[in-house]
């Protein structure tokens, strides 16, 4: 458009106080579109909506937010907000409710497992905030115990660190030198060679500050306040598994001056490595408003509906001859919470797990079950409560028609 054009097309606007006050309210999607925000996405998109009847998976969309998120989400999401503050605020309240010095929401593990590093090697220098990840000189060095090393390494990898593989205390003392930047624990490894207090104790000893990825391991809200009571200087807990925040939404938490290096790691700043990993204000509020729940929430109460949830499933199930119905609880620190595993004798009822899945997931509504030592694992705390009796129907008549 030209200039002229603009003006002219200015000059024909009604002067604002002659402006009809309904125009300025009217929402714009009703005054200018007919989209019709009841339309069945999911239908109109051809997308299966699935039933989780295993344990959350980013590929299956994690957890499903509580309608207490959502409202937060809802509430908050017509206002503009400065981030860096929503970010700062946000985050002292949550260091409040979790007891440490400092805390901030993440766009998950992953991200602050990226933007925790990131901090460690950057502090609070902007020249190599913006270098990152190709700091000038000898590559940075994160200390791994080797059974700890696992796929999300490479969120730390990311920064351009070079990960030492140790085992035992001894090695991951001499290992530690000049580059050595951070000490990574994951907590849900199958074995440590290092226990956490030793491994925290040494890194101390070293100046070293040290990083527990306990992403999937609430429950027991415990472990929320058990890694900063042990010392770990950074702890990181997803946002999107069962403290149900926003999928895209995690926590970073512990020593102040590494949370505000982190903060200078990520968005809304612009040059930085976290920078791609933006959170906008649903994530902070939705992500506060989840942890606020999960503090608060009756845990006692909710197990014992995951344990009705699967006597409902074995009750419904127990008229299939040879059927064995276990309740499994795992030991941890990952998923510790009450599961089944169904088994049946396959001479009996001629199928096995894996094809009960496969018919579970291509049956309509599509359930997402799993197969483990040739049992069938169904997962009960992501089921909404309707879906507990869908779950045991399908499974029933997937078995009855294996016997005909
Ligand atoms: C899920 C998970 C992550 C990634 O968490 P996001 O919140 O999805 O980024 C990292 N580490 C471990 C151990 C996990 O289980």
């Amino acid at each position: 458009m030209k200039r002229r054009d603009v003006i002219r097309n200015i000059s024909m606007l009604p002067i604002a106080g002659a402006m009809p006050f309904a125009s300025l309210s009217a929402a714009p999607t009703q005054a200018y579109s007919n989209f019709d925000p009841n339309t069945d996405l999911f239908s109109e998109l051809g997308v299966t909506p699935i039933i989780n009847a295993l344990v959350t998976m980013t590929f299956l969309s994690g957890s499903l937010m509580l309608p207490e998120v959502l409202q937060a989400i809802q509430s908050t999401a017509h206002d503009f907000a400065n981030m860096y503050e929503l970010q700062d605020k946000a985050g002292a309240k949550i260091a409040e409710m979790l007891k440490v010095e400092a805390a901030m929401v993440t766009s998950g593990a992953a991200c602050a497992l990226t933007i925790g590093t990131a901090a460690c090697i950057t502090g609070n220098d902007p020249q190599k905030i913006r270098a990152l990840p190709n700091l000038p000189g000898p590559p940075k060095e994160v200390i791994m115990q080797k059974s700890h090393r696992y796929l999300f390494d490479q969120a730390v990898r990311n920064t351009g660190v070079k990960i030492v593989d140790v085992t035992g205390a001894q090695e991951m003392e001499k290992a530690i030198n000049g580059n050595t930047v951070m000490a990574l624990f994951f907590n849900a490894a199958d074995e440590s060679s290092i226990t956490h207090e030793e491994f925290v104790a040494i890194a101390k000893r070293h100046r070293i500050p040290s990083f527990i990825d306990a992403a999937a391991d609430v429950p027991p809200v415990e472990n929320l306040f058990k890694y900063q009571q042990i010392g770990f200087d950074l702890i990181t807990f997803s946002g999107g598994k069962m403290i149900r925040g926003p999928q895209s939404a995690g926590l970073l938490f512990g020593r102040k001056d590494l949370i505000e290096a982190a903060k200078l790691n990520h968005s809304p700043h612009e040059c930085p490595i976290g920078r791609p990993m933006k959170v906008n204000k649903e994530e902070i509020f939705g992500m506060y408003a989840a942890l606020k729940v999960y503090l608060q929430k009756d845990h006692q109460k909710e197990w014992q509906e995951w344990l009705d949830r699967i006597q409902f499933i074995s009750t419904h199930l127990s008229s299939i001859p040879s059927l064995v119905a276990e309740t499994t609880i795992p030991d941890g620190p990952a998923n510790a919470f009450p599961g089944m595993l169904i088994s049946w004798d396959q001479g009996q009822v001629r199928i096995s797990p894996a094809e009960v899945v496969k018919q579970l997931l291509e049956g309509r509504p599509s359930i997402f079950a799993g197969s483990r030592k040739d049992k069938l694992s169904i997962g009960v705390v992501l089921l909404k409560p309707e879906q507990v009796a869908i779950v045991a129907k399908r499974i029933k008549e997937i078995l009855m028609k294996a016997m005909q």
